[in-house]
């Protein structure tokens, strides 16, 4: 969603002028009552992440305050029809949906007693077609109150073919049609065959794993940061082939354009997985194995997708021994064709010079090495972004909360 019409900019105008004076406020409060006031931490999330086919939905709000009880939690669910936007031929179509014969249902869950954490389930039950965005409002025992962002998702079977199909999009404000959001689309490969249940089914699963996933190191940093992703599924027609030597996306285009990278889903194996090295191109591709490395005892596809898109994504190079060209494009570049370069970028992360260490005796490429298992070198879900491939996730995520990813 790259477009944007005036009464957007209007909007987004009239929102940043309530920010500043929302800052000029807090700047106040916190000189007039020296502390400042921390937000609560609301986290939205349905589940299945994403169905094409009729079926329950629950979606539940966590909330979590540092100082005050909470009493209720609303939940304020809109549910309609999933369209091109070219309703009554007063705008081209699109597919990036819009919605139509939207009805707004409010869930209400008492939290009693009240206390500091606290989550609302409500269960919605979707037919084809279905496009639903999702809020709540959380109102304190002091009755105070704070809303989160909106989510918005597709479900059922969609009436057109050649639409984007929301998997978690954020829709507040219609801040989704800036620049804000990284956007990430992922399409089933032509293995799978028509069968576009299973290929659901895989993103759900990956996509949970890799962005709805505290519980494991590889997909803490991307949880952290999934308020910076918008999330869809694409539909059939793309192709890739072993080693990357084949990626088709022309059938899927029209939705391919609007993305910041694309990921093709594939259930043969290929025994490898590869990707651009993409800062927001919507040219850039990876492709990810519905089961990872499974079948040869390492991750799972979820790992697969957080190592392919850091290499799409963020421009992170592989930082394996056999690498043979420093290509990185990331900011700050995690590796480097001197030592010197190596120990400047070292030293800027707060780290002794020694940590750089050559890839092998003989190449030339260095990179930070802490002795940890980084997302970059080992297939292994117990590895994260550290250092240099770590600064530059966050450089990425701060670009973002500045207004433009890329
Ligand atoms: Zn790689």
């Amino acid at each position: 969603m790259r477009g944007i019409n005036a009464n957007q900019v209007f909007r987004n105008a009239l929102r940043s002028f309530r920010n500043r004076n929302a800052l000029v406020f807090g700047v106040l409060v916190f000189c007039l009552y020296v502390a400042p006031l921390r937000a609560a931490e609301i986290s939205l999330q349905h589940t299945p992440l994403y169905k094409p086919e009729p079926h329950d939905s629950t979606i539940r709000i966590q909330a979590n305050d540092f100082a005050r009880n909470i009493a209720r939690i609303q939940v304020r669910v809109t549910n309609g029809q999933m369209t091109d936007c070219s309703a009554g031929g007063q705008r081209p179509s699109s597919t990036i949906p819009c919605r139509e014969k939207a009805k707004t249902q409010t869930h209400e869950c008492q939290i009693a007693p009240p206390e500091p954490s606290a989550s609302c389930s409500a269960k919605i039950g979707l037919g084809d077609n279905a496009l639903v965005s999702y809020a709540a409002t959380v109102v304190f025992e002091d009755g105070s109150k704070e809303s989160s962002k909106t989510i918005t998702y597709s479900g059922g079977k969609p009436a057109i073919n050649m639409i984007a199909r929301p998997i978690y999009w954020h829709t507040d404000l219609l801040t989704s049609s800036l620049k804000n959001k990284i956007d990430l689309a992922l399409y089933p490969d032509d293995d799978y065959q028509g069968d576009y249940a299973l290929f659901a089914a895989d993103v759900s699963r990956i996509v949970a794993g890799a962005l709805f996933n505290n519980q494991q190191e590889f997909s803490k940093n991307w949880t952290a940061n999934r308020q910076h992703f918008n999330l869809w599924a694409g539909p059939e027609g793309a192709d890739a082939s072993d080693k990357c030597q084949t990626i088709n996306l022309d059938k899927v285009k029209t939705v391919q354009m609007h993305m910041n990278g694309n990921v093709i889903l594939h259930k043969d194996d290929w025994g490898t997985d590869c990707s651009t090295l993409g800062l927001g191109e919507s040219s850039s591709s990876a492709t990810v194995h519905h089961k990872g490395y499974n079948q040869r005892g390492s991750p799972d596809g979820d790992w697969v997708l957080v190592h392919e898109g850091a290499h799409l994504l963020f421009g992170l190079a592989d930082e394996y021994d056999n690498v043979t060209s420093s290509n990185s494009r990331s900011t700050p570049k995690n590796l480097f064709t001197s030592l010197s370069a190596c120990e400047q970028a070292a030293l800027q992360l707060g780290l002794s010079k020694s940590t750089c260490k050559e890839l092998s005796q003989t190449n030339g490429i260095w990179r930070i090495d802490e002795g940890k298992k980084e997302t970059m070198r080992e297939a292994d879900d117990d590895s994260d972004f550290f250092n240099s491939s770590r600064a530059a996730t966050l450089h990425r995520f701060q670009a973002c909360e500045n207004g433009a990813c890329y």
